[in-house]
């Protein structure tokens, strides 16, 4: 059995762990982030509390800087002035970033929630505003074939959030300040696939509508001898 930290009770008690055996170990790490960050990644991940970006990337505070949301989506450019469009101008504009991961994962609700919206709408009857914010993955869906949602299977839901991590890079790409940093080659853009039992990370090929294991991804990488800031 997982130990959840269900009373928040218990959950302070996790911050006094932090507060008394965490910080005072990285208090130097602490320190330097004080006043400034200088995340060299922008991260944008579903709001699921299985994914751990910091975790699965090995990364400390200050290194990435996160959008989470339902169903990892970047709606495109001009049709919503909200967090999403507002982060990615802070990130790329203001911070520099140099990468930008749109992550999506396994098993995800919103995928199943968006086929949902295609064949089965009523089911959303009581979370209206799901419903709006998902149209902005409902090309994603369009391009798998139909499905039913009593015979969707798990492959199904992983071919939709592949398909919709592509989308949502497409969305990304419209927005003026991420389409300026690539024209000028100053920003990688990657789409991953997060197999939560497995542990494992697929990265997904764009141009081939391919997917390398991250074993993979890394030899292409430095085969290909790409900028230092890669
Ligand atoms: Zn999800």
């Amino acid at each position: 059995m997982v130990f959840h930290r269900n009373t928040l009770l218990e959950l302070l008690d996790g911050v006094r762990t932090f507060e008394e055996e965490v910080y005072p170990e990285k208090k130097d790490l602490f320190q330097s982030l004080a006043y400034d960050q200088n995340p060299p990644t922008l991260f944008i991940t579903c709001a699921d509390s299985r994914i751990s970006p910091s975790l699965i990337t090995q990364t400390e505070p200050g290194e990435l800087f996160l959008i989470r949301n339902v169903g990892n989506i970047v709606p495109a450019y001009g049709n919503m002035v909200g967090a999403v469009a507002s982060a990615i101008e802070y990130a790329v504009g203001a911070l520099g970033v140099k990468n930008i991961i749109i992550c999506g994962h396994s098993n995800c609700g919103a995928m199943s929630a968006l086929i949902n919206l295609t064949t089965n709408p009523d089911k959303l009857a009581d979370m209206p505003t799901v419903r709006r914010w998902l149209h902005n993955a409902e090309a994603a869906a369009a391009t798998i074939g139909d499905l039913r949602a009593e015979d969707v299977g798990p492959k199904d839901v992983r071919d939709l959030a592949e398909a919709n991590v592509r989308l949502q890079i497409t969305h990304l790409k419209t927005h003026p300040i991420v389409a300026k940093a690539l024209s000028r080659n100053e920003l990688n853009v990657q789409g991953w696939y997060y197999d939560i039992k497995k542990g494992r990370i697929y990265i997904l090929n764009d141009e081939t509508k391919t997917e390398h294991t991250v074993k993979d991804a890394i030899s292409i990488l430095r085969k290909n001898n790409p900028p230092s800031k890669a």
